[in-house]
C-alpha cells in the first residue's frame, strides 16, 4: 500500500516535468515555481527557476510545506506555478486584491493528501528528525522507521492541524490538475483541538496564554514574510509616522502587530498554516487566524480565494447593507 501512494505521488511528479518543461518549450512561461528536495532529510525548499533543464529537479511528496503563492507577488512575467488547495486559492485571493494577472500565471494543481508535520513526528517517535531512516505515507497511515524498526501512526496524528482541517485539498483553480481530485480528511475535530481548548478558558486565562505566548515572540517577522496575503510593499510596523509599534519585541506591541495583521489578512488567509509553522518560537497563531476565517465566514458568507471574480472583503457592499447607514 505504501508503494501504491508512492507510485501515485511519483506520476504527479512525472506529469508536473511533462507539463513544465512543455510551457518552457511552447514559450508560455518565463518561471516555472515549484520545489526541490531540500538539504536536509524529510524536506522541500522552493525551486524558481527560467531553465528548462532545471524542470528534472522538481518533486511532490507528503514534504511541499510552502504556499508558493508567496513568490507570484516578486516575480515579473509569466508564471507556471505548482499549486496544492490552499495556494491555489492563495492565488485567487491576489488575483481578486489585482496583485497577480490571471493570464500570467498558469497553475499547475497538486490534488493534496496533506503535508507531514515533522515537529509532530519528533514527539511521538522521540527522535529528532535526523535519527529517523524513512518515512512513507500509505492511504490513513504514516509508516515511519527508526533504527529497523516501523511504527505507524494515523494521519489525524501526524499532518499539520491545518490539513487536517482542510476543506478544498483539490486546488479549485487551475489551468493543469496533476492528477485525482482528493477529499478532506474524514475526522477533522483534532485540527480544532488546540483552539476550542482556548476558546473554552475565561477571558483572562486567554489573556494570560497570550500574554505569555507574545512574550516569547523575538519580532522576527517570518509570519508576515511567508504569508501570501501579507502583501503590502510597506507593512505597518515599518511605519515611523505615526509608529504603530516600537521596534523593541515587547509582549504588549508583539501582540498588538498579530492583531492587526490578523484584521489585515481577514478574507485573504486561507488558513494555509504557513504562519504557524515558520514561527522559530513556536506561537500557535492558527489560533487565530483560524479563528479570525471563521469569523470571516459566519458573519460575511466569504471564504477566501473562491472566486477570482468576486471582490475582495469589505471593499464593496450591497444596497440592503446600507439601508440606514448612508441618508
Ligand atoms: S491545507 Fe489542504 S491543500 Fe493546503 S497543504 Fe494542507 S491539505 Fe494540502
Ligand atoms: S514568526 Fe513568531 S517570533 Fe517571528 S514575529 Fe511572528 S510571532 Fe513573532
Ligand atoms: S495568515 Fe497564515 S494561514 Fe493565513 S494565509 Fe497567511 S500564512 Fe497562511
Amino acid at each position: 500500500m505504501a508503494l501504491i501512494n508512492y507510485l501515485m505521488m511519483k506520476d504527479i511528479e512525472q506529469k508536473l516535468k511533462k507539463e513544465a518543461k512543455a510551457l518552457f518549450e511552447q514559450s508560455k512561461v518565463d518561471y516555472i515555481i515549484g520545489f526541490e528536495p531540500g538539504s536536509l532529510k524529510f524536506t522541500t525548499t522552493p525551486l524558481i527557476t527560467r531553465d528548462k533543464h532545471d524542470v528534472d529537479r522538481l518533486v511532490i511528496n507528503s514534504f511541499t510545506v510552502n504556499n508558493l503563492a508567496n513568490f507570484l507577488t516578486e516575480i515579473k512575467g509569466r508564471v507556471g506555478i505548482v499549486a496544492k488547495g490552499c495556494d491555489s486559492r492563495s492565488i485567487v485571493s491576489l488575483i481578486q486584491d489585482n496583485k497577480v494577472a490571471r493570464e500570467n500565471v498558469v497553475i499547475m494543481g497538486v490534488p493534496c493528501t496533506g503535508i507531514i508535520d515533522l515537529s509532530k513526528v519528533e514527539k511521538l517517535t522521540g527522535k529528532d528528525r535526523d535519527k529517523l531512516d524513512d518515512m512513507n505515507r500509505e492511504r490513513d497511515k504514516v509508516i515511519v522507521t527508526v533504527d529497523s524498526k516501523t511504527s505507524e501512526f494515523s494521519i489525524t496524528e501526524v499532518l499539520f492541524d491545518n490539513c487536517l482541517g482542510c476543506e478544498l485539498p483539490t486546488p479549485q483553480e487551475h489551468d493543469i490538475l496533476l492528477g485525482e481530485s482528493t477529499s478532506p480528511v474524514a475526522d477533522n475535530s483534532v485540527s480544532q483541538e488546540k483552539i476550542d481548548q482556548l476558546k473554552s478558558v475565561t477571558q483572562e486565562q486567554r489573556w494570560d496564554f497570550w500574554k505569555n505566548e507574545f512574550s516569547r515572540c523575538i519580532r522576527c517577522y517570518a509570519c508576515r514574510n511567508v504569508c501570501p496575503a501579507c502583501f503590502c510593499e510597506r507593512c505597518f510596523v515599518e511605519e515611523t509616522e505615526p509608529q504603530w509599534l516600537m521596534p523593541l519585541p515587547r509582549w504588549q506591541d508583539n501582540l498588538m502587530f498579530q492583531v492587526i495583521r490578523n484584521i489585515h489578512v481577514a478574507g485573504r488567509c486561507t488558513d494555509c498554516g504557513e504562519c504557524e509553522r515558520a514561527c522559530p518560537v513556536n506561537i500557535p497563531l492558527r489560533s487565530l487566524t483560524k479563528e479570525m476565517y471563521d469569523i470571516v465566514g459566519e458573519l460575511f458568507h466569504f471564504k477566501a480565494g473562491m472566486d477570482k471574480g468576486a471582490a475582495p472583503l469589505m471593499t464593496h457592499y450591497e444596497q440592503e447593507e446600507i439601508e440606514g447607514v448612508f441618508r
